[in-house]
């Protein structure tokens, strides 16, 4: 255990996937012996340390190399695992303490898995003596902070940003002028949307489906898909996002990361307009232990979403995939990214969100939010930190049907908060709950519909699909088809 590592829980390094020469293995062995104690070093085989604050990010469950996912508990605790603290809250409240959360921007490489066990050293050596060994010591020892740091980060951030990897704290401008999707065209036009969520069918018959597809269609500009939501697998985005396509609403993909490699990730990126499906969110993903037993690997995700938001970038923009290959025909989709205002600090949440959008996150749906008068501190965190003119924030709003599921998603979905007064109401409305939750639902959208950073609405009914047309007629913000197209749609439903 070590006293320079706050949240060290023991967890075993891992172990190289093949036999490596002695003289490798005695320097990974010299390497861990020294790093281990310190750092809590699990020698992944790609050292973060000096951007993660000196804590090392391999004891998070799910191996998030990017920054904490929104799974944290309100005591600070892991939901994967409640016994120990959320390692990268750690990371960020010592980066803070210590003025390094800049650092904390630079998007970084998922793990190489054929260097994971072995050790780092070597690399840094052989990229020390490629820089110049003299020079390298000369500017460490030199007054000037400049030079040292361009000498440090000529060796450290060669050997953390491998080539196929490039990553860095900027932000880039999507490489495309015409709007990738209709979302993407009614948002760059000033318009204030509502996009909407279809639980995926439990069947491979899609009537019901298509029929719910009919009834919100009128009434929103996208329909988002979950990827099995809380690890219970239904059907597939993908297969949902066709039938939206194919019914004549515009889809929105979501992508997990925890059922997500690297290579399905491309494969699946270049398959998907080939489909019609212009809209992507990337997410994290529910881990495994919120969902149904038996419970499938609860370790590790091979790319998180910042990992995700930037690969697919890349490709679209830059016509690349991971392993450098060019393509010829690019893909073409609308980045979204996946945000919980309350989840944590308004500071540390601003840090995380400015890190997607430098990846590649151009709209953000967020987590539910029961309290916008509260949003404006982080707000506010995002605008000083240029990220509101970069980003489309549409505010996830559900209209709740009773205070049993008002209790439910304040005491158990994480980054997901109702006050006090909120639940009273719910809990006095009796048998008139799921009116008071579409009042509720009404105030919060009046309350940001001119706010400033707020360029939408994301209404996760939760299976209340019919529930669409009234709060949005009721809101007073415009559908985006006329009325008559409206009739037509529900009376084909
Ligand atoms: S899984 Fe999420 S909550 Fe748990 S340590 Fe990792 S980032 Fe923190």
């Amino acid at each position: 255990m070590s006293g320079i590592n706050p949240a060290r829980r023991w967890q075993p390094a891992f172990y190289p996937f093949k036999k490596e020469k002695f003289s490798r293995r005695l320097l990974a062995k010299t390497e861990l012996c020294i790093k281990g104690p310190l750092f809590g070093c699990r020698m992944c085989g790609n050292c973060l340390l000096q951007e993660t604050a000196f804590i090392c990010p391999m004891e998070c469950p799910k191996g998030m190399r990017n920054g904490p996912c929104g799974g944290v508990t309100p005591e600070k605790n892991c939901y994967v695992d409640e016994t120990r603290k959320c390692i990268w809250y750690a990371i960020y409240n010592r980066s803070l303490r210590t003025g390094r959360e800049e650092k904390l921007l630079e998007v970084l490489p998922p793990l190489d898995w054929n260097k994971t066990g072995t050790e780092t050293w070597g690399d840094v050596v052989r990229q020390v003596r490629k820089t110049g060994t003299v020079y390298f010591v000369k500017s460490l020892l030199s007054r000037d902070k400049n030079r040292k740091d361009e000498a440090w980060d000529k060796v450290f951030k060669t050997v953390r940003q491998p080539e196929w990897w490039n990553g860095d704290s900027e932000y880039h401008k999507p490489a495309y002028n015409e709007p990738a999707s209709g979302l993407e065209a009614k948002l760059r036009a000033g318009k204030f949307v509502i996009a909407t969520e279809i639980t995926p069918p439990l069947s491979s018959n899609t009537q019901n489906l298509i029929n719910d597809i009919a009834i919100v269609k009128p009434w929103v500009s996208a329909i988002n898909f979950t990827d099995s939501s809380s690890a219970r697998p239904r059907m597939s985005s993908l297969a949902c996002c066709k039938t939206t396509f194919d019914n004549g609403a515009e889809p929105v993909l979501q992508i997990a990361a925890r059922d997500t490699t690297r290579t399905g990730l491309q494969s699946s990126a270049v398959g998907i307009n080939s489909l019609g499906i212009k809209n992507v969110l990337c997410i994290t993903g529910d881990n495994p232990r919120t969902g149904p037993s038996p419970t499938s690997n609860m370790n590790f995700v091979d790319i998180d979403s910042v990992q995700m938001l930037w690969i697919l970038r890349r490709m679209r923009d830059e016509g690349i995939y991971l392993d450098g290959r060019k393509m010829k025909d690019p893909p073409k989709y609308f980045l979204g990214a996946a945000t919980s205002p309350f989840a944590s600090d308004p500071v540390l949440q601003a840090i995380r969100d400015q890190k997607k959008v430098n990846a590649g996150a151009q709209f953000f749906q967020t987590n539910l939010v029961f309290e916008p008068e509260l949003l404006d501190p982080w707000l506010e965190q995002l605008d000083k930190r240029g990220v509101l003119d970069k980003v489309f924030i549409l505010l996830g709003v559900a209209p709740l049907k009773s205070y049993k599921m008002a209790e439910y998603l304040h005491s158990k979905v994480p980054g997901v908060r109702l006050p006090q007064s909120l639940l009273n109401r719910m809990e006095k409305a009796g048998i008139g709950a799921p009116e008071e939750g579409v009042r509720i639902a009404l105030e919060i959208i009046d309350k940001v519909k001119n706010k400033k950073g707020i360029n939408g609405i994301h209404l996760m009914t939760l299976g209340w699909e019919s529930i669409v047309q009234r709060i949005v007629s009721e809101s007073g913000i415009c559908p985006p088809s006329p009325p008559a197209e409206a009739g037509q749609a529900l009376k084909g439903g």
